[in-house]
């Protein structure tokens, strides 16, 4: 199979979706690989690294789409995009179909296959190709909150870890799923007394034996968080309920009754938010203060360090991918039932009923 790599063109998307390392496998198996020309740039991969790999290094964006059989990509297209997607063209990429129209529309109308990284699904309904994305985010969670909560940056002055003779500081994680797991391993790590809550009791036991000690867990509940929240000097908003708005867990008024210079990172932003006075906020402008809380909402938070996202996400994306390129994205589907649910959109057709729905389309 003939498969492209075009260089992301979404603003500030520094991530890349085959690594030199990827194409090597490809080319390995008999597929020929083209990338555009400094696609890898950004993740730390230069041209020539590719080349070493055997894949061959395409000048402009309208080639790669021109020549590929399957393009891989991190970012849903964009309208420039979209006049370069051919007819049964497989397209295998982070979609989000559900929140933009014009998107969904422009990619029926090109007939192309869209496999969507989102909504690739194994039996036990965990999603892996959104797992990666998760634990770089709720790692970065402590990493930044750790950062804002000093003082010129407006946070409380404290060093999460405390010293010998001074108490450390007390991190809050609202829900312990990916993001939370993730965010109580470094808060831990770092020497915090960390809480996290979480609505499932069987997550809060399975992380109750997995935890260091200065990791605890809490029943989530309205009583139980605004307690928390008065004596906590960094939270982390991780929650999730599948296809639903996360909800607002910790609401304005709460904010009176927390410490000046307390640190909210809501990772959750991209759903909303779990705290009611979030919105969304970018890498160049990451934070804002109400009632002296400080808020850090930026919804792409994996973007800040794309050599680890990078390669966080091809571990995940590329054994799809060699399948994809190696029988077709009808059989593979018919080997690997996790990529039934990635297929969005056949040849003109919608066949994800949550996408078709989002937009009164035929299914
Ligand atoms: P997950 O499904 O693994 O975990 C969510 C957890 O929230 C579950 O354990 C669930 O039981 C818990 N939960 C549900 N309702 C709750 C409540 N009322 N109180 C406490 N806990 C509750 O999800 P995840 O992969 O950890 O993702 C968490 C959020 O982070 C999602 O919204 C995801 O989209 C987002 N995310 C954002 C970024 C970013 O860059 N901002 C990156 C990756 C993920």
């Amino acid at each position: 199979m003939i498969i492209g790599t075009p260089k992301e063109i979404k603003n500030n998307e520094n991530r890349v979706a085959l690594t030199p390392a990827g194409a090597k496998e490809l080319v390995k198996r008999g597929h020929q690989v083209f990338v555009q020309h400094t696609a890898g740039i950004g993740s730390g991969f230069s041209d020539e690294e590719y080349v070493s790999a055997g894949a061959t290094i395409l000048p402009t964006i309208e080639e790669v789409y021109a020549i590929a059989d399957m393009i891989i990509k991190v970012k849903e297209p964009i309208e420039p995009e979209y006049k370069l997607i051919k007819e049964k063209q497989l397209l295998f990429t982070y979609f989000h179909f559900a929140s933009y129209e014009p998107l969904t529309k422009a990619m029926v109308e090109s007939k192309a296959v869209c496999l969507a990284y989102e909504t690739v699904e194994k039996t036990d309904k965990s999603l892996p190709l959104l797992i990666p994305m998760s634990e770089v985010a709720g790692r970065m969670a402590i990493q930044k909150g750790a950062n804002y909560l000093e003082k010129p940056l407006k946070g409380r002055g404290i060093l999460l870890g405390g010293v010998p003779g001074v108490l450390p500081a007390k991190v809050l994680i609202l829900g312990g799923g990916i993001v939370g797991t993730q965010a109580a391993w470094m808060a831990a790590g770092l020497g915090a007394d960390v809480t996290i809550m979480d609505v499932s009791l069987a997550r809060m036991r399975y992380l109750a034996d997995v935890m260091p000690a200065n990791v605890k867990t809490m029943m989530s509940n309205e009583y139980n968080i605004r307690e928390m929240v008065k004596h906590s000097d960094l939270i982390v908003g991780a929650v999730l309920i599948p296809g639903a708005k996360a909800p607002h867990l910790i609401t304005r008024d709460m904010l009176k009754i927390m410490k000046p210079g307390t640190v909210l990172v809501d990772v959750a932003v991209d759903q909303g938010g779990c705290i009611e006075t979030c919105k969304p906020t970018t890498h160049e402008n990451p934070t804002y203060i109400i009632d002296d809380v400080v808020h850090y909402c930026v919804a792409n938070m994996p973007g800040a360090v794309p050599y680890t996202s990078t390669l966080a996400l091809t571990n995940a994306t590329l054994p799809y991918a060699i399948q994809l390129a190696d029988k077709g994205w009808k059989k593979a589907a018919q080997q690997n039932n996790d990529l039934i649910p990635g297929l969005n959109v056949i040849n003109g057709d919608i066949v994800y009923k949550a996408v078709a729905e989002a937009f009164n389309m035929d299914y």
